[in-house]
């Protein structure tokens, strides 16, 4: 007799179907920009994190294959054994000084920033209120930390103060925030956060992973709202604007030096890749010293919203201050039609389901290298598939 003891999980694949939450992969062809090949035809690509469209740049996969040619394929082992080079050395150093901060950390992804920071610096009996729409990650190291959870209301500072009366019951609390929100693309209250923070005694963690190189001068929400000098922990990730791939964490000196020594996704990992330090590095020079990037970048958020409005009023947009736009749909199927005509229709724009979000839609990202044509192409294109708005609002227009 074969074991039942599997037959569970093609069970729960079939709930799964029948909620319409069932999702694949799509295979992209060649490199990804404002454009991607995918079964051999050519669409707008609004899928990317690639804010700055970095990760096809020819400066950046220049400095990746000569750090591979210098350094090989591997680094052989963790940072504290084999794995270290002055790359990444010189990774964290550009890190901190786009920061402004006095040290930084990378790791190799932004989830493992997250579980290895988050689970270091609270425990036991400690207590993480967190805001409810937090990306995996930062909820993956709440729970890791084995501190007592609390999420408050997206965003609602009266929410996180109701539950802030608590915080004398424990020995450290910690806020934890995404910047911007990366399924809605609104911005977290960052000044009234640290203001309550300061006020209770707490740490806050930001998550910067959709922020950096896009908000600021490129150093992201932190910069935005002007708090650059304030104490806090910023973490995020070289994967998304920056093109490459990583983690890191910026902060004081003191806490770079504490989790050297205490987050085990840092200690008990393989160090980052050569080519992946080299493209990161690469990749805050041009942050830097190209703010032309950004300033295309944000007259393509301010354009597509202008065409949206003027041609479809009636869509449902999440507020967003962000280079991430949602249309609201009433339902996952209504939202997977949707992405299904926009890609016959020459738009790769995905729909996100329950249970990733509440709500499902069509998330938009925009990029630097779309061209108006581009921006164009996508409404025109929403216009013809005569999108249905659910009937119950969850944010108003912008
Ligand atoms: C993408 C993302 C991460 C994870 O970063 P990776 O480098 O892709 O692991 C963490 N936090 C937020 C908010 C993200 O959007």
């Amino acid at each position: 007799m074969p074991s039942d003891a599997y037959s569970w999980i093609e069970q729960s694949l079939a709930t799964i179907h029948k909620a319409d939450w069932y999702r694949t992969v799509q295979a992209i062809q060649g490199r990804s920009g404002a454009t991607v090949e995918i079964d051999g035809r050519s669409l707008i690509n609004f899928a990317s994190n690639d804010y700055l469209g970095l990760a096809s740049d020819d400066r950046l996969i220049q400095a990746a294959m000569s750090a591979t040619q210098q350094y090989g394929t591997g680094t052989t082992g963790s940072r504290l054994l084999s794995g270290h080079r002055q790359l990444h050395r010189e990774l964290e150093s550009a890190i901190a000084r786009l920061k402004q901060t006095e040290d930084a950390l990378v790791f190799s992804s932004g989830y493992l920033a997250n579980i290895g920071t988050i689970s270091a610096i609270v425990g036991k009996r400690d207590l993480i209120l967190a805001d409810q729409y937090n990306h995996s990650s930062l909820k993956s190291g709440a729970i890791l930390s084995g501190a007592t959870v609390i999420e408050y209301s997206h965003c609602d500072l009266v929410s996180l103060q109701t539950h802030l009366q608590q915080r004398d019951r424990y020995r450290r609390c910690l806020i934890v925030t995404d910047s911007v929100f990366s399924m809605d693309g609104d911005l977290c209250p960052l000044p009234e956060l640290l203001d309550l923070a300061e006020q209770h005694n707490c740490m806050l963690l930001i998550d910067e992973a959709h922020a950096t190189g896009v908000l600021g001068n490129g150093a992201g929400c932190v910069e935005h709202f002007g708090c650059t000098q304030r104490q806090l922990i910023q973490v995020g990730t070289l994967s998304k604007a920056l093109g490459s791939l990583g983690g890191y964490v910026a902060g004081s000196k003191i806490l770079i030096d504490f989790l050297r020594n205490r987050a085990p996704s840092w200690i008990y990992t393989t160090a980052l890749s050569p080519a992946n330090a080299a493209a990161a590095l690469a990749a805050i020079h041009i942050v830097q010293q190209e703010p032309e990037r950004r300033q295309q970048l944000w007259r393509n958020i301010d354009n597509l919203k202008l065409l949206l409005h003027q041609q479809l009023p009636h869509l449902q947009l999440l507020p967003s201050e962000s280079a991430i736009l949602c249309l609201l749909l009433p339902s996952p199927a209504s939202a997977l039609t949707a992405a299904n005509s926009l890609q016959d229709a020459g738009v790769f724009a995905p729909a996100i389901r329950p249970p990733t979000v509440p709500t499902s839609r069509i998330r938009i990202s925009l990029m630097a290298t779309h061209t108006f044509a581009h921006i164009q192409q996508l409404v025109d294109s929403l216009s013809a598939i005569e999108i249905v708005s659910p009937k119950s609002a969850r944010g108003d227009r912008q």
